[in-house]
């Protein structure tokens, strides 16, 4: 999988929006007394951790962590056996300390979060951390947001996971900022922070798990599926809206993808003809195979209504258990669940637009998948991208039937 650096995202960072973004567009650093700080601490176990900006204290000492905020971190990292400054390296998201009217410390601003971006992202690049320690939520915003668009939440939704980042090749670690924790200041919230550091420093001794890629096969002839005689499959529709019984107002499915396993999909344009679909109903019935898919009732209706075809077999619900295993609100969706436990955070984005409903707020309005099918590419990217659906619900389904055995046999 090519990655962040490699593509050479970090030189566009400077201009996100076509708009070029530098210390002199931002400014911070010609009223501070630390300008532009560096990078501090011995490394020691390859970990970077990321706070926000320096503060007034940082400011006067030329290092970060130096104030309260900075003492609380120093003294939870070694109650957990790591010392801040010999074993992590510090930077922060804005590298001058942004100041009031009054002579206070404030929160950075978006813009200035953009301008620091391509130095964050040099100093990854740089140290190439084998864990990323993201404190709070314009750490996130720094490092993740600009390339994870949609729905982004806070750092309720983001804290907790370690996020194994194909893109910067290192294990992505959001927490809350120690000054969130002062200030909540509950037995909960220190309990809550304590128990992710520790899945942090757990998890900062294992290797990033490697991309696999996958193998997908492009089928006209839905034969291929008459070979699946036992075993799960995962299932997933490309439709034209969510309403399958309104055939008049052309809510129809345009592809399906099966995934046999969790590397090998097999995917097709819905033939036009109805006795061509014979080989995916017998699949869709056959109760030897069990059926997985992410909301299964949106297939299921989609299969009983469209295709006139009973799913025999359900055997598993990757939204409902990640529900299930996590309840926090806005972390279910595929593409969510796909980057935290699998660091790809993006394999849509190509095909997206056309995805959503041209009036999104009205459920019989349908989306602008057909547009695709004029491009024999785009057929193929939305093909492809219909198959990666099926092939990250398989290895999601996987890791949580070991998640919830696990849960069970402790
Ligand atoms: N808060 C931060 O986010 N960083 C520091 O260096 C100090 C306080």
């Amino acid at each position: 999988m090519e990655g962040f650096f490699a593509k050479k995202e970090v030189q566009s960072l400077s201009r996100p929006d076509g708009k070029l973004r530098t210390c002199n567009t931002c400014g911070l650093y010609s009223c501070v007394k630390t300008p532009k700080m560096q990078p501090y601490g011995n490394f020691n176990k390859g970990i970077m951790c990321i706070g926000e900006a320096p503060g007034e204290t940082e400011d006067s000492v030329g290092k970060p962590w130096q104030g309260k905020a900075g003492q609380l971190l120093q003294k939870t990292f070694r109650k957990l056996g790591i010392d801040l400054f010999e074993d992590c390296i510090s930077i922060n998201s804005v590298n001058c300390r942004p100041i009031t009217s009054t002579g206070g410390n404030r929160t950075p601003t978006g813009n200035e979060i953009d301008c620091c971006r391509a130095s964050i992202m040099r100093y990854i690049d740089e140290y190439k951390p084998h864990t990323i320690i993201l404190l709070g939520g314009t750490a996130l915003q720094s490092v993740v947001f600009h390339r994870w668009k949609k729905n982004t939440g806070g750092i309720n939704k983001w804290r907790g996971w370690c996020i194994p980042d194909q893109d910067l090749n290192a294990w992505i670690c959001p927490v809350f900022h120690p000054s969130y924790v002062m200030k909540y200041d509950t037995v909960e919230m220190y309990r809550i922070w304590e128990d992710d550091l520790l899945r942090v420093f757990e998890i900062s001794d294992s290797p990033l798990p490697k991309y696999q890629k996958p193998v997908i096969h492009i089928v006209d002839n839905l034969a291929a599926l008459d070979t699946i005689k036992s075993g799960t499959v995962a299932i997933d529709y490309e439709t034209t809206g969510l309403k399958p019984y309104q055939l008049d107002k052309n809510h129809r499915i345009i592809s399906v993808s099966v995934s046999i396993d969790e590397n090998t999909a097999y995917v097709f344009l819905l033939p036009e003809k109805r006795k061509d679909w014979q080989p995916l109903k017998r699949l869709l019935m056959d109760s030897r195979v069990g059926k997985m898919a992410h909301n299964m009732k949106f297939e299921d209706v989609w299969s009983r209504i469209y295709l006139e075809t009973p799913v025999r077999n359900w055997v598993w619900d990757s939204m409902l258990a990640a529900h299930i295993i996590d309840n926090r609100s806005g972390v279910t969706g595929l593409k969510f669940q796909t980057y935290v436990n699998f660091g790809v955070i993006d394999y849509s984005s190509e095909i997206s637009p056309y995805l959503m409903a041209v009036d999104g707020k009205n459920a019989n309005s349908v989306n602008r998948i057909e547009e695709l099918l004029t491009h024999s590419s785009k057929v193929k990217d939305l093909l492809h991208y219909n198959a990666l659906d099926t092939i990250y619900q398989y290895r999601l389904a996987t890791l949580q039937m070991k998640q919830m055995n696990n849960n069970e046999s402790n």
